[in-house]
């Protein structure tokens, strides 16, 4: 939803050029075990622990599909609102590296388990979509460790046959912002369904980023940069702005861009080049021989169908209509599944304006400062409800309310004991309240006369005296209506 960090983009041609960019999302599929075999995927484990013989590629093993991960895929599909495909093929994609000790990926080509579908983008000026070119399951590689021991490269299979997703975005994106909105939402359709953890810190979720750049206006594309392998936004942001912007260097000073692949490095902010359009790889696909193809029956389809949570878009949706939520607070609280829950725990018991305002308010804040997820909130849905419902019947001031919920943030504790224990009940009492206003003014006659013969602002004056003397705690409206009376 930020969209705070303007168009920097392109700055050195006073946005002369626009940028188009094209996502190719790997996600790892959530399931305990691989795509084609029964080792463990657990993320951390000792090296080498998790790879069965078919994960080494032992010869004679015969990968064995997992229904689970074709499940997963498909729910993708649909949350995708995408074309799922009742037949597809898994293809052998040949290359030679010492982490692929197969030789080759199991991946799908022409004909991928997902294709065309759309990821909405919910945007400050509106709503923008952002077209899906296709979704298709592959295996992950091992890693070649590089900086264990001086003179050799070390593998570790454990990730060699773990399933990804690999979902291609069309060229719709146009700026940094659109980026992370769309990484973002992506990542939160999938958390929604429980289909991909999203991780990025673990390798959950990169992106190979294709930039090309054009001048406005112009109709056709132009030539675009494969940006491989990039881990996490703020880097698919800081290579995209990098590449966009050399891009453009080159075609000012007269030359063509070179269709390329490109490596990203982000401690020097650039991107160089890996292999040129000439010397890309020739993959050789072929259908993969011991797979057959993957047919998936109306039945299966529909059964995933009927199962898929209420995602973002309609439980935006549904907050809007339905607690007469704005926009921009709908989709704030249903960017993550976690956060939509606690605002739907506290609006069980409670008003859902004054909880829509102060999870969004304080409670962000406060977990933002203390960099922690929703989950792990120091304050329950169950005793901000209860706050919530202190503000709204009077007992407490909507500023009492703000010192309780710091002492709540410090180890979640019943505001009720709280207000019990400090005496911090709103003073309520008409008549407790007079008096007290009655004295104000008697301590202040000059004042009252001042503000008798037309200075107003002094209204302010007294409010404060009273509620100094009743250390906050007097109920302001009250004190506000009494006050007026008694200064006629
Ligand atoms: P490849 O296998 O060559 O990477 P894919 O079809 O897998 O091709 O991915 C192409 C990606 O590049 C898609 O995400 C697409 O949106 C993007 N793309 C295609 N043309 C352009 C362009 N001119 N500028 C930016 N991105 C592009
Ligand atoms: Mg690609």
């Amino acid at each position: 939803m930020k969209e705070n960090q303007s168009e920097y983009l392109i700055k050195r041609n006073n946005n002369e050029y626009e940028v188009v960019i094209g996502l190719e999302v790997h996600a790892q599929v959530l399931s305990e075990s691989k795509l084609f075999s029964s080792s463990s995927t657990k993320f951390g484990a000792e090296p080498n622990s998790q790879v069965s013989l078919v994960d080494a590629a032992f010869p004679g093993m015969l990968p064995v599909i997992n229904e689970f991960c074709i499940k997963q895929a498909v729910r993708t599909g649909i949350g995708l609102k995408a074309k799922i495909n009742k037949r597809s093929i898994f293809d052998r994609k040949n290359y030679f590296y010492a982490d692929l000790p197969q030789g080759y990926q199991i991946s799908q080509y022409k004909n991928p388990i997902v294709g065309e579908g759309e990821v909405i983008l919910d945007m400050l000026s509106g709503e923008k979509i952002i077209g899906i070119e296709r979704l298709h399951l592959e295996q992950d590689a091992g890693k070649s460790i590089h900086d264990i021991d001086p003179k050799n490269t070390l593998v570790d299979l454990n990730r060699s046959g773990v399933a990804l997703m690999e979902i291609v975005s069309k060229p719709d994106l146009r700026s940094l912002d659109e980026v992370n909105l769309y990484i973002k939402k992506l990542r939160s359709i999938m958390r929604y369904m429980g289909t991909c953890d999203g991780n990025m810190q673990e390798g959950s979720l990169r992106a190979d980023v294709n930039v090309s750049v054009r001048k406005k206006g112009q109709k056709t594309y132009g030539t675009r940069c494969e940006i491989k392998n990039v881990n996490s936004i703020k880097f698919m942001q800081m290579a995209i702005d990098y590449e966009a912007n050399r891009q453009v260097d080159v075609l000012e000073g007269g030359g063509a861009v070179d269709q390329e692949t490109r490596l990203f490095d982000n401690k020097k902010n650039e991107t160089r080049s890996m292999r040129s359009k000439e010397d890309a790889h020739d993959y050789r696909y072929f259908p993969d021989p011991d797979l057959l193809p993957l047919e998936l029956s109306d039945e299966f389809i529909n059964d995933l169908k009927k199962n898929i949570p209420e995602l973002p878009d309609e439980k935006k949706k549904r907050f809007m209509e339905k607690f007469k939520l704005s926009s921009y607070e709908a989709t704030i609280l249903v960017s993550d599944i976690e956060t939509s829950k606690y605002f739907e725990e506290v609006i069980k018991n409670s008003d859902v304006k004054i909880s829509t305002n102060w999870i969004t308010g304080e409670l962000f804040a406060l977990l933002n400062e203390k960099n922690l997820e929703i989950t792990n909130s120091p304050i329950s849905a169950k005793n901000l409800s209860k706050l919530i419902n202190f503000i709204k019947d009077g007992t407490i001031s909507g500023k009492i309310a703000k010192s309780i919920f710091e002492i709540m943030a410090d180890g979640d504790q019943d505001p009720k004991k709280i207000i019990d224990e400090k005496g911090l009940k709103q003073q309520s009492d008409p008549k407790e309240l007079k008096k007290v206003i009655d004295k104000v003014v008697n301590d202040n006659q000059e004042k009252v006369k001042e503000y008798k013969s037309g200075k107003e602002k002094l209204f302010g004056f007294f409010v404060g005296q009273v509620m100094k003397a009743t250390a906050g705690k007097a109920n302001p409206q009250l004190v506000n209506e009494i006050l007026k009376k008694k200064l006629k």
